[in-house]
């Protein structure tokens, strides 16, 4: 067993971190502060590469692996976390769209992915259904020559800037099998977005989308009519132990913040660290944070070996953002007033990595899919 990355993952670390060092981090708090990336970010990051993670090299990508994909993923969030996202699709919608697309397809969607050209959105949460996700209510009608489809997504993270959306709807009757899977332009008739307000993660630009009789090419079609949930979806098996990561980079960034603060910071005549009350709580979170890593990294390397990624990835997603939000609580206490200000980090991570609780599913949702992996459908929850 080998726990040291290779030496070209750890190029791939020292380059991401640098740009996230040079080019993210200094704009954290004014870009949450407006609500909205740094202008020309988005460009800067497309020509770094970070949108063609997980694009097959023959449509213009790198091709990494998942777990190079987790190792530039935890560069960024540890600079800012919202910054992730739209990497975070592009990874996880250009891998779908490998996986299910025709060749016309693929020539058609998967480049202006890896460029930078086409910023993808994932749209199957709506107002009434969220962890229930097979209920979805949003209709696809057949047309000639495609679909219309009707309905509110909510909660789409990057709905602010997103030109694309993988959008989930039904085709057939109730349940899992009547969903289809469709990726469509959002600059078209009929497309109504509109911004929330959110805790935190406020530069992501999370919103709904309402698509009010909009027509889909039946060339969109993802995968086969009535697949969408039970094949399409199937491709995000990874999504949550990159979102674990995330957490983890913004938990260890604020506790490094909090280490230093706590060698630096001299109460009743000597520096803080040196009481155990101080000292021994970010131990015990720089534990938990690196435990929760590992199984993050066991479940990205099992994708890429082929293996089944399910238990420790939803391990992982329950178990990482919780772990993360307590770190960065008491990081936050460790530096005192200086934490709760907002002109420092702290309070900033804590208010985004909250969201990475509810991404992509709740801690229930994770835990249903380890207790039936577990203990068998018939006797799980
Ligand atoms: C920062 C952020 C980014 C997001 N990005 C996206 C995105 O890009 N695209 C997208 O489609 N969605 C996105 N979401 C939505 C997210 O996937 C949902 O919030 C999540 O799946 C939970 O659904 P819900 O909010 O409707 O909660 P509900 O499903 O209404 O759940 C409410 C509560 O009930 C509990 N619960 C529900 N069912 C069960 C059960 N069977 N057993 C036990 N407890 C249960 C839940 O754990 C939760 O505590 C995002 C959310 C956030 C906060």
């Amino acid at each position: 067993m080998d726990f040291d990355f290779t030496e070209e993952q750890q190029q791939l670390a020292k380059a991401v971190g640098e740009f996230a060092a040079a080019k993210v981090a200094p704009h954290r708090h004014e870009s949450d502060v407006r609500g909205s990336y740094r202008p020309g970010l988005l460009r800067e990051m497309a020509d770094e590469g970070l949108f063609s993670l997980r694009v097959p090299p023959a449509y213009g990508g790198r091709g990494l692996s998942a777990v190079g994909c987790g190792i530039a993923l935890e560069e960024l969030a540890a600079a800012d976390l919202t910054v992730c996202f739209p990497v975070l699709n592009a990874a996880l919608v250009g891998a779908v769209l490998a996986a299910n697309g025709t060749e016309d397809q693929l020539a058609r969607w998967l480049p202006p992915i890896a460029h930078g050209e086409a910023v993808v959105a994932l749209g199957l949460t709506e107002p009434d259904r969220g962890t229930d996700a097979a209920n979805i209510d949003m209709r696809a009608e057949p047309r000639a020559g495609g679909w219309v489809l009707t309905g509110e997504k909510t909660s789409i993270m990057v709905t602010a800037y997103a030109t694309h959306c993988l959008v989930f709807a039904r085709t057939g009757g109730p349940g899992a099998r009547g969903i289809t899977a469709f990726y469509t332009p959002l600059d078209v008739e009929g497309v109504r977005r509109e911004r929330l307000s959110d805790l935190g993660c406020r530069a992501g630009g999370r919103g709904r989308i309402v698509f009010d009789g909009v027509f889909v090419d039946e060339r969109d079609v993802v995968g086969e009519p009535g697949l969408g949930f039970v094949e399409v979806m199937r491709g995000f098996g990874v999504s949550r132990a990159l979102i674990a990561l995330m957490a983890i980079a913004v938990g260890r960034a604020a506790l490094d913040e909090a280490i230093a603060h706590a060698g630096r910071r001299e109460a009743f005549g000597s520096p803080i660290g040196t009481f155990q009350s101080v000292a021994f709580p970010l131990v015990e979170h720089v534990t938990m944070l690196h435990a929760a890593r590992l199984v993050s990294y066991e479940a990205l390397h099992r994708a890429d070996a082929g293996r089944d990624p399910r238990v420790p990835a939803n391990m992982a997603k329950w178990w990482a953002p919780k772990a993360a939000v307590e770190a960065v609580h008491q990081s936050l206490l460790t530096l005192g007033h200086l934490g709760w200000s907002e002109e420092g980090p702290v309070a900033q991570r804590l208010r985004d990595v909250i969201g990475l609780q509810l991404a992509d599913g709740t801690a229930a949702a994770t835990k249903l899919v380890v207790a039936r992996q577990l203990l068998g459908r018939e006797a799980a929850p």
